[in-house]
């Protein structure tokens, strides 16, 4: 039975249970299924309520383990949480296969983060820009007073940009950029955005609207780029088929917006883990895939002059090492402990490294034998565990539907039953 209502007054009030067994009444939720529903999900205790808001409980996905990357010449096994299955096979797959050239190695910018101001009702914008630019050094100031804290590790304030954009009514666009060091620097930014206001109307004349964080983070670029040997990956036809499957990709939103999707498997996987912000990364990465004016693949496949394949990923990587979950989590301080991180920039390199691999990986099955035969596989457990399998019931049907090529719930149900005669 559906909830008759979502008023309800003073939710936010109540404890956790009491929220939980609202819910559960209004919903029709049997005794059973909350019971199963208590036991899936685990309790984070309170750090859950303090995390996000009007909290019944948690939802839980596998965390699983990359082996086999090298990254910047050191062995890292990479925690990525996800649902879906292949994803972490697939890093370990493709990681093997650069092994023998070293691995991933990377390269990153400062760690800036981009806070914009939009004032608007100006008359004279290129005026109103000019006087924002002589204040520049009360414009530090003000900033660096915000987080001494930040300026003491080296961080702060760096140099501001400003923009005149045409619309209808201009707008001038004042950029803040900060260096957030090690945190991925939304709130620090926005507390500083939120300084300026006032100052910015008394210098421009204008009135000030919005003031917040910029998540296209390009100011804050990862490269990651690894070398596959021809006979680790099986081949010149290996190696065309990926070029070409790239060169595809970059030349069509169609195909670069599934060819990104993959890339972001690995990549929101290792950012969820270690308890970062994954809308943050995926907002600022397929905004970055579009900075030409059109949507493009942020990876780049080609071959060396010993014929080798190499492949390069270049996006932001606006992930953080202290503030939002990543200190609180304990899943997320496990990841950080098992990676052995101690900066933004390691942390920012592993996971543009993990996206590349995971974008080899997937190009090379799309390029030979097509991506259904291996997804397929670890596909079937997900359906046969949808079907009601349970135990020992799940690998032997898993098995069984991989065998007769028909990965479908039906048929799972089917052969669940007749297993069970
Ligand atoms: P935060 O404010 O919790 O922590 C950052 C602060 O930690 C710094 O300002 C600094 O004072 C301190 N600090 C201590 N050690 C540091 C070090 N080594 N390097 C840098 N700073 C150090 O967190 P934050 O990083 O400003 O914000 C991240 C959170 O903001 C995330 O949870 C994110 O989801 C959320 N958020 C995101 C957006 C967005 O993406 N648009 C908007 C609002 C909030």
């Amino acid at each position: 039975m559906p909830a008759n209502t979502s008023r309800i007054s003073g939710f936010h009030k109540l404890s956790r249970k009491e929220r939980l067994e609202r819910v559960f009444d209004l919903a029709g939720i049997s005794a059973e299924e909350r019971s199963a529903f208590s036991v899936a999900s685990a309790p984070l205790g309170e750090i859950a309520d303090h995390l996000s808001e009007n909290v019944i409980g948690t939802m839980n996905v596998p965390i699983g383990i990359a082996t086999n990357m090298i990254v910047d010449g050191v062995d890292v096994l990479v925690p990525m949480a996800t649902e879906e299955s292949s994803v972490i096979a697939a890093v370990c797959n493709g990681a093997r296969q650069c092994r023998d050239s070293g691995g991933i190695t990377t390269s990153k910018d400062e760690n800036c983060m981009i806070g914009q101001i939009q004032i608007t009702g100006l008359s004279n914008p290129f005026a109103a820009r000019a006087a924002v630019f002589e204040h520049q050094d009360e414009i530090k100031s003000i900033c660096d007073k915000c987080d001494p804290l930040l300026v003491q590790l080296g961080g702060g304030f760096r140099e501001i940009e400003i923009r005149v954009l045409d619309t209808k009514e201009p707008i001038l666009v004042v950029h803040i950029i900060v260096d957030c060091r090690d945190a991925m620097g939304a709130n620090t930014v926005n507390t500083m955005v939120e300084a300026l206001a006032r100052k910015m109307e008394n210098w421009t004349g204008g009135k000030v609207e919005l003031r917040i964080l910029s998540n296209l983070a390009d100011r804050r670029l990862v490269r990651a780029s690894a070398t596959f040997p021809l006979s680790a990956i099986g081949g010149e036809d290996t190696r065309d088929g990926i070029i070409r499957a790239g060169s595809f990709a970059i030349a069509d939103p169609y195909r670069a917006t599934t060819h990104n999707k993959g890339i972001m498997n690995g990549i929101s996987a290792v950012v969820l883990a270690t308890g970062n912000d994954t809308r943050a990364v995926e907002a600022g990465a397929h905004a970055y895939a579009a900075r030409s004016g059109q949507y493009s693949a942020l990876t780049r496949w080609e071959k060396n002059a010993d014929g080798d394949l190499v492949g390069t990923l270049e996006l932001p990587m606006p992930v953080g090492i202290v503030g939002g979950a990543t200190k609180v989590h304990p899943t997320a301080q496990m990841a950080m402990k098992i990676m052995n991180i101690t900066s933004a920039n390691r942390l920012a390199s592993i996971i543009a490294a993990v996206g590349l691999i995971q974008n080899f990986s997937a190009l090379k099955a799309l390029a030979t034998e097509g991506i259904q035969r291996g997804h397929m596989s670890l596909h079937a457990n997900n359906v046969a565990l949808a079907a009601g399998a349970i135990g020992e019931e799940i690998e032997i049907l898993a098995g069984m539907l991989v065998e007769q090529k028909n990965v479908r719930i039906e048929a799972a149900e089917q052969l669940l039953k007749n297993m069970r005669r």
